[in-house]
């Protein structure tokens, strides 16, 4: 792969986008750490730098416009590239069925998951346009593909990111920009430790909407998303990858 390739990773300080920001770091690519939590991506940044890789830890909340762009402009101001981007970061919010949940949920979680991934995409769309290439990976979520009960906004969003990433991968599919998703089953990070309380028995019911009988682990998912950046999925584009166990095969 070409050694001087600069990666975006959202939301890189935790779970998935912590083993994606390694994961590029192990394929040689540069890496632009970005969290909400700065403590959190400058770790992270500190771990890729041992592995001889620049990383450039930077704290952003994605559903901040300003942010969003700030973090752009100084990924062109160190790197003067963007290669590949995975708009991983996101939340699951609170739950409740659709008719308790809250409208200040309902926005918080849209305001995340689907307003701050779209606006991360415009922005390196705008980049990747100029520079003649690029490769995008959304996280989207089994919860795209079939409904989960008492997860209403949750669910609405990563169908949304999932239509975000199709409409744009046959706008950029002649510019030579591939855009993805994959859809995570339930995986073994902070987020299903919240939705579980950790407590055994919910986290053993987790495990059994897999056919695989397990959660997924963080390095299963990063794998599959710095594959479909990597030229080897030179002509992926637009699709929505279960990364699953099988869920979603029944
Ligand atoms: P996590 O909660 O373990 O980690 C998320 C990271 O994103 C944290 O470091 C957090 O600080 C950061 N973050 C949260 N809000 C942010 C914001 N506004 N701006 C910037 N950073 C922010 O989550 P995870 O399990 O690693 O999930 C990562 C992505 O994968 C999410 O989009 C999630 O919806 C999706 N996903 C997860 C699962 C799962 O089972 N864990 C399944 C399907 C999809």
């Amino acid at each position: 792969m070409n050694q001087q390739a600069t990666a975006l990773v959202t939301g890189a300080g935790a779970g998935i986008g912590k083993a994606t920001a390694l994961a590029f770091a192990a394929a040689g690519c540069d890496v632009v750490v970005a969290d909400l939590d700065q403590q959190a991506a400058e770790t992270v940044a500190e771990t890729i730098n041992n592995l001889g890789k620049k990383a450039l830890p930077v704290a952003v909340d994605i559903a901040d416009q300003g942010a969003v762009k700030a973090l752009h402009e100084s990924i062109m101001s160190e790197f003067g590239r963007l290669d590949y981007a995975c708009n991983n970061a996101g939340i699951e919010g609170l739950q409740a069925p659709t008719a308790e949940a809250t409208l200040a949920n309902f926005d918080k979680v849209i305001s995340v998951n689907l307003r701050g991934v779209f606006m991360c995409m415009q922005a390196q769309l705008r980049l990747m346009q100029q520079q003649g290439h690029g490769a995008i990976v959304n996280l989207a979520s089994v919860a795209a593909l079939v409904g989960f009960a008492g997860l209403p906004a949750y669910c609405a969003s990563k169908g949304g990111v999932l239509q975000l990433t199709k409409t744009a991968a046959l706008e950029y599919a002649e510019h030579n920009i591939r855009i993805n998703a994959v859809c995570p089953g339930a995986i073994k990070t902070d987020m299903i430790d919240r939705l579980t309380h950790k407590e055994p028995q919910a986290e053993k019911q987790f495990a059994g909407l897999h056919p695989m009988n397990r959660l997924g682990t963080a390095r299963e998912i990063a794998d599959a998303i710095v594959w479909l950046c990597l030229p080897g999925a030179s002509f992926i584009t637009g699709i929505a990858l279960p990364v699953d166990g099988g869920m979603t095969a029944r």
